[in-house]
């Protein structure tokens, strides 16, 4: 099938929007598909990668203007005033395309596949001449492009595609192309989705398996599950109310993981679903070691212990750990960790998913060795008074963790989602993870640093980010020069001293209040934003929600 077609339904979202609209020209768009079906329901979220896949393209804005100058002749003078009028590099690439001053010989017809297996192609290349490589196959595609279809391209290869297509529409579409598009459809395309997290196999089993096969799909060993994820509780009390039969377990302030097990091989997957197995080569000797299993996915939380005083440190040290591909030894022992276990998803070839926690927990304690090794049970017991609860809370908090979770032991696995099967109760009004969508260049001696953050929440509903203030000062010189290094190869456009960002970056704000305000389109700013440190373990979807600002709104008020 031929790239035209796919742009031509891009260009048809552009032109609306209607959620209805877009997921009815998804859904045809699906239906008339046939085998490139997985394929198509990644690139028209503008996506060449599963969540769970290594994504980095290893290609920057400036490496892609690299590619549409040399295709086209068009000098770098000019396809930056294009790109910095239009705010958007797809549209200098068409504008580029357009007014090309090279011809080529030969232009072949691009494919939808072809397209795509290049794209996807230039993760892969290593080493010494990598960049020439990559510069070279996206000049080759679009060399053969017209104008749109390099618009779609660039904004493909960039992660800026804007046609407000979500992992929802791409669920309903599923449901309306091969089902009637009803809420029994809907849902068994979203359990679908959240035990696999790839729209490829679910988009190809409801083609060709039906409801039935879509029912079958289960947790798979290697394929990340989403996490389940908690409510906050305003109380301990609060929380025990709420709570059939509880389970209460120290909250640890670490890295959330999924430890997945096969016989011999152990891979580790963190919350956003990457691999870190590299980075962690101690728990996977700790794992060989102390876990009896010959599959299972344990779900646990890692903490880094300082190797002196045996106190946890905190996550934003810690994380340095996440980062470093390198010299990986060193990490392992200026940062030792302990795995503390929760959660047993998977075991003996069959997924636990729907089984209770009591008995999900019952057999992960007859996994791990119960001694003081790496991996050890979360300190948890099963209290029911508020008096003893209370105790315990204190006791966790005195031991330097974060807080405690009061779990329901009847309670199934929902992944991705944030229902009420476990609480959190932790100390003060909690901080808010939000997206940085733009900077400012600051003034004076740090004119090199990017400074004046301007932060969004993600509004589920919409699927759109959402600016809820900007952030000032309050930001050491080194914290600085850290967030210029992030934030630069995220630049989109330039205004003035004003940079435009992709939204990739998380970072935990604090804030003494939120206000209303008609300064962000949100309608809500907030009072005195401070830097709280870079969540690395959150994407732009996992940032707090439009609907907790407002609800955090309300309730500053009330006592
Ligand atoms: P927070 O910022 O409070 O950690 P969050 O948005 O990162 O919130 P939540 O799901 O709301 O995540 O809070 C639960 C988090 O607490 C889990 O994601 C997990 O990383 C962590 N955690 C620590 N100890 C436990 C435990 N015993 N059981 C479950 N989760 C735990």
């Amino acid at each position: 099938m031929d790239y035209g077609c796919l742009v031509a339904v891009y260009d048809r979202l552009d032109e609306t929007s209607s959620t209805i609209e877009k997921t009815e020209i998804v859904a045809e768009c699906f239906e008339n598909a046939h085998d490139l079906l997985p394929v198509l329901t990644q690139l028209v979220r503008g996506r060449l990668f599963a969540p769970w896949e290594p994504d980095d393209l290893g290609v920057s804005s400036s490496l892609t203007a690299q590619a549409i100058e040399n295709t086209t002749g068009v000098d770098e003078e000019q396809l930056e005033s294009w790109w910095r009028e239009a705010g958007d590099l797809g549209d200098a690439a068409a504008h580029a395309i357009e007014s090309r001053a090279q011809t080529t010989l030969v232009s072949e017809t691009l494919e939808i596949r072809h397209v795509y297996d290049t794209l996807r192609g230039l993760a892969e290349y290593e080493g010494p001449g990598s960049q020439e490589r990559r510069i070279n196959d996206i000049a080759e595609l679009l060399a053969n492009a017209d104008p749109n279809e390099a618009r779609y391209i660039v904004r493909t290869i960039v992660g800026a595609m804007r046609l407000g297509v979500g992992e929802g529409t791409i669920r309903d579409a599923i449901a309306m192309a091969f089902f009637d598009g009803s809420d029994d459809a809907v849902q068994a395309v979203e359990r679908a989705y959240e035990v696999t997290n790839d729209f490829r196999t679910v988009s190809e089993t409801a083609r060709t398996e039906g409801l039935a096969g879509l029912d079958d799909l289960e947790v798979q060993l290697f394929r990340p599950v989403k996490a389940m994820l908690a409510q906050k509780a305003e109380s301990v009390a609060d929380a025990l109310e709420a709570t059939e039969r509880p389970l209460v377990e120290y909250k640890y302030d670490g890295m959330r993981v999924m430890i997945h097990i096969q016989s011999d091989e152990v891979r580790v997957f963190t919350r956003r679903l990457g691999d870190v197995t590299v980075q962690f080569p101690d728990i996977v000797t700790a794992v060989h070691e102390e876990v009896a299993a010959e599959n299972a996915i344990i779900e646990a939380e890692v903490v880094g212990y300082d190797p002196d005083t045996g106190s946890p440190i905190p996550f934003q040290e810690f994380s340095k750990r996440i980062k470093r591909k390198t010299n990986i030894e060193e990490m392992v022992a200026a940062y030792p960790v302990t795995v503390h276990v929760f959660d047993l998803l998977y075991h003996t070839d069959e997924s636990l998913l729907n089984t209770p926690l009591s008995d999900r927990i019952e057999r992960l304690e007859t996994l791990i060795d119960q001694g003081r090794g790496t991996i050890q049970r979360a300190t948890n017991r099963r209290l029911t008074s508020v008096d003893n609860t209370m105790s315990f809370y204190r006791d966790a908090l005195a031991a330097g963790q974060e807080g405690i979770m009061v779990k329901n032991l009847d309670a199934v696995y929902q992944p991705g989602s944030r229902v009420g099967y476990m609480l959190k109760v932790k100390p003060m009004m909690e901080p808010l993870d939000l997206v940085v969508v733009g900077a400012k260049w600051s003034e004076g001696r740090k004119s090199n640093w990017l400074g004046r953050l301007r932060l969004a929440c993600w509004d589920a509903e919409r699927e759109e980010l959402r600016e809820v203030g900007q952030m000032f000062s309050g930001l050491t010189d080194a914290e600085l020069r850290e967030i210029t290094t992030k934030l630069e190869p995220l630049i989109q456009s330039v205004e003035g001293r004003t940079a435009h960002l992709r939204p990739e970056v998380v970072i935990e704000v604090e804030y003494e209040e939120i206000q209303k305000s008609t300064t962000y389109e949100s309608g809500y700013a907030l009072r005195f934003p401070r830097f709280g440190g870079f969540r690395d373990d959150l994407g732009p979807e996992d940032a707090d929600r439009f609907e907790r600002v407002e609800r955090l709104y309300e309730e500053q008020w009330t006592e």
